[in-house]
């Protein structure tokens, strides 16, 4: 199999998706969505918004595929970012670029493959829009029209996004490595460590805009049956749809990292704890609004939340510790249902 050749412009186009701070930084919700409808659309087991990183492809979102990235050398993206339109193969096993690639002789099995350009401001194919599926299939032209359009609203969503610079936690100084380092790989949350990393930053944004800091401490209620029922694979795709719907609930500044196991915290901007708890209130109906879907069975899932406002110059792990509190007697009172504690004067 000939590895997947690069563009004539690469230097340029590794540079612009460098600068885009775009590469192993957090699932987005509004990405997330788009995959979604995308696999609705036609009804494919795999959607992926990948990005072509070096000698690598990273997924930005991803429904269907529980790797977070593959290499570039064995990537049908990195033959997509080649041309200016859809890339179409109905069939991998008729096509002499994939027919022996390990993609398609073993797991996930590719035999139908779709992947649209995603292009930077300035013109460079930073990635793809991409669905792939085990059964060969052709697209409809209408349905080809719709990839198309989804692709082009994935397409200025990360253009925006980058003129905006809206996640403000990728404005703390930090490089690739060490934003790596604080990722969820499961959940692409961030993880625990990134509440340490960016307690300062969440400080003195509060500060800047005159809002108080809040945290949000949620565990999912009865986990331990889930996994017994399901399996461990079943508690992980609840783990990455309760991701999800937690970052549904929240607004795009909001912090929110899985902190271990089935605990998610979220760390906010707020006026007061009115606004902290409804916001808490509304993370606790979306989660628990409707069923999960898991291989064969519809699945209700809720969490208990704790939530308090930081105390002046507290630290992280003092408000976290008095949240954790609020979940405690969440638990004991019930289960699916917030507490929130007054912090002290
Ligand atoms: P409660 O309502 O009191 O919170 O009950 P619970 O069963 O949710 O609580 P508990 O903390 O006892 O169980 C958490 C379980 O989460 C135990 C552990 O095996 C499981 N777990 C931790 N990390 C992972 C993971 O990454 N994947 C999966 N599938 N399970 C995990
Ligand atoms: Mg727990
Ligand atoms: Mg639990």
């Amino acid at each position: 199999m000939p590895a997947c050749p690069l563009p004539a412009d690469e230097a340029l186009r590794q540079r612009t998706l460098d600068e885009m701070n775009l590469v192993d930084t957090p699932a987005e919700q509004y990405l997330d969505t788009l995959v979604r409808l995308t696999q609705d659309l036609a009804h494919v087991d795999t959607v992926l918004i990948s990005l072509i990183d070096q000698d690598r492809q990273w997924f930005k979102a991803r429904i269907g595929l529980e790797a977070s990235e593959t290499t570039r050398s064995i990537s049908f993206c990195g033959y997509a970012i080649l041309g200016e339109d859809t890339l179409m193969v109905p069939d991998a096993t008729c096509d002499g670029r994939f027919i022996d690639n390990p993609l398609v002789l073993n797991a996930p099995y590719i035999r139908f493959y779709a992947g649209h350009p995603l292009r930077a401001g300035n013109g460079k194919a930073i990635g793809t829009l991409c669905m792939f599926d085990p059964r060969p299939r052709v697209l409809s032209q209408q349905q080809q029209a719709n990839f198309k359009d989804l692709a082009t609203l994935a397409e200025g969503y990360l253009q925006l996004r980058n003129l905006a610079q809206v996640n403000h936690d990728l404005r703390v100084e930090m490089d690739r490595e060490q934003r790596k380092a604080l990722l969820d790989p499961l959940t692409q949350l961030w993880n625990r460590g990134a509440l340490t990393a960016f307690e300062e930053h969440e400080r003195r944004a509060a500060e800047t805009n005159g809002l108080q800091l809040g945290a949000v401490y949620a565990d999912l209620d009865h986990f331990k049956a889930i996994n017994d029922k399901y399996g461990h694979g079943g508690g992980d795709k609840v783990l990455c749809e309760t991701a999800r719907r937690l970052r549904a609930a929240l607004r795009p500044d909001d912090l929110l990292v899985r902190h271990g196991g089935e605990e998610f915290v979220a760390v906010l901007l707020v006026k007061d704890s009115e606004e902290l708890t409804r916001i808490a209130e509304r993370i606790r109906e979306q989660l628990g609004a409707r069923p999960m879907q898991l291989p064969g069975s519809e699945l209700k899932v809720t969490v208990s939340i704790g939530c308090t406002l930081f105390a002046k110059g507290e630290t992280m792990d003092d408000a976290l510790e008095r949240a954790d509190k609020g979940l405690y007697d969440a638990k004991q009172s019930g289960r699916n249902r917030v507490v929130y504690v007054t912090p002290p004067h």
